[in-house]
């Protein structure tokens, strides 16, 4: 007979629910993690793997990510598991003057926040990511930026929590929530009842239809990325990249002429070299449902965009395609929380396409709020 009580519940066996049962079994709580499907099976096993700190908005966003930032050194170590951690820096390709303005006032603002971001011109850019193109404008370079295999982040951290005791249950969905005179205190499954103090619902795009029954409506809705891999290949990519215009796609959609196909899908470049050697080039942001599909509209847009900032990559051969659905809240911040009036319930979501360079950060700060 399995154990049914526990200190902590968790709800998603992703990133971010991995992350919050590993911070907390750590500290010495007792930890159940219940997975519908299997560890990874959602947006964290469908994405790209950027530690990422230039992308971040000054202010809480960048705070968060240079928080993170920090831990992951650290967990590096502690997981002892290869999550195939790469600190090797960050680049955004700027094209034109337009997108130079927009960064020379983000880099400032970044600046101010205390992180370190360079101006390059095309030819020093060039100089250290050789693929980009010349007729270009340069980069930013970003020495805080770093890469991770989000699969196995989420496998570290699931292990290593399991290690400290927490009990982790794939194919086991909560089918609901169990309250008590208006307090949290469980969850449903077909395996029976749970009984927790807490519970954390990071069940990232899902964690709304958790949730809803108890009026609580939240604003995350699924934001599809598209993303096309490469034949494995020799070192051709040293940073991970992305391209101004990504920034615009993601924080600021409604500036981009709608009739251009690529501004409709929300292109923006984001390029890595995986440890294997295959690149990842995505991606679009779309709103499609819980539609996870990928299109040859969107396919062929990312991969005109790829070829026209990085002309090298015209010749290599793309073997699959994949798309995720990002958790995308409308104010770009993620939900890490107590519910507001309903004690016993904690909410960790909504973390866009931000989730793998948060989780750590997500992880500790809800750990710390359960100790
Ligand atoms: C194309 C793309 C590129 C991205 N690139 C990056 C990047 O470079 N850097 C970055 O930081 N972020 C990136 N992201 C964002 C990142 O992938 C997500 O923010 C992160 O994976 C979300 O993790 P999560 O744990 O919240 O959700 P998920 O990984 O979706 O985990 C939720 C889990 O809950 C489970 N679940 C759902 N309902 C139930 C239930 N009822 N009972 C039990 N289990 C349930 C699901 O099966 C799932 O495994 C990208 C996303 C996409 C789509």
């Amino acid at each position: 007979m399995n154990k049914q009580t526990f200190d902590i519940a968790v709800i998603g066996g992703g990133v971010i629910g991995t992350a919050v049962a590993y911070y907390a079994a750590k500290a010495g709580r007792s930890v159940v993690l219940l997975e519908k499907d299997h560890i990874a099976a959602g947006t964290s096993g469908a994405c790209d793997g950027f530690i990422i700190m230039q992308s971040k908005n000054p202010g809480p966003h960048l705070e968060l990510a240079m928080e993170s930032a920090a831990l992951y050194r650290d967990l590096v170590a502690e997981l002892d598991y290869d999550i195939e951690y790469q600190p090797k820096g960050g680049m955004i390709i700027i094209e034109n003057d337009t997108q130079a303005a927009l960064m020379q006032s983000h880099v400032a603002k970044q600046a101010a926040s205390g992180l370190k971001v360079d101006i390059l011109p095309i030819d020093e850019a060039r100089r250290r990511e050789l693929a980009l193109a010349p007729d270009l404008w340069g980069a930013t370079y970003c020495a805080a930026d770093a890469q991770v295999n989000p699969v196995r982040l989420a496998q570290g951290f699931s292990r290593a929590a399991r290690r400290h005791g927490a009990d982790l249950r794939p194919g086991t969905a909560v089918t609901g929530l169990i309250a008590d005179r208006g307090r949290v205190c469980g969850v449903t499954t077909a395996a029976g009842d749970i009984y927790c103090q807490y519970v954390v619902a990071a069940a990232g795009i899902w964690t709304p239809g958790l949730v809803r029954p108890l009026g609580l409506d939240l604003p995350i809705k699924p934001r599809r990325g598209q993303i096309l891999v490469t034949e494995p290949l020799p070192p051709t990519i040293r940073h991970v990249l992305l391209c101004a215009c990504y920034l615009v796609a993601k924080y600021r959609p409604q500036d981009l002429d709608p009739i251009e196909r690529h501004n409709r899908l929300g292109v923006g470049l984001a390029v890595e070299q995986t440890a294997d050697g295959g690149l990842l080039i995505g991606s679009t942001r779309e709103f499609a449902g819980f539609d996870r599909a990928t299109t040859l509209a969107g396919l062929e847009a990312v991969a005109a965009h790829a070829r026209r900032l990085l002309p090298a990559l015209a010749s290599v051969n793309i073997i699959r395609s994949f798309a995720g659905l990002r958790p995308y809240t409308p104010d770009g911040l993620p939900v890490i929380g107590p519910a507001a009036d309903i004690p016993g319930l904690i909410i960790a979501a909504g973390h866009e396409g931000d989730g793998i360079a948060l989780s750590p950060v997500t992880g500790r700060r809800i750990a710390d709020l359960l100790k």
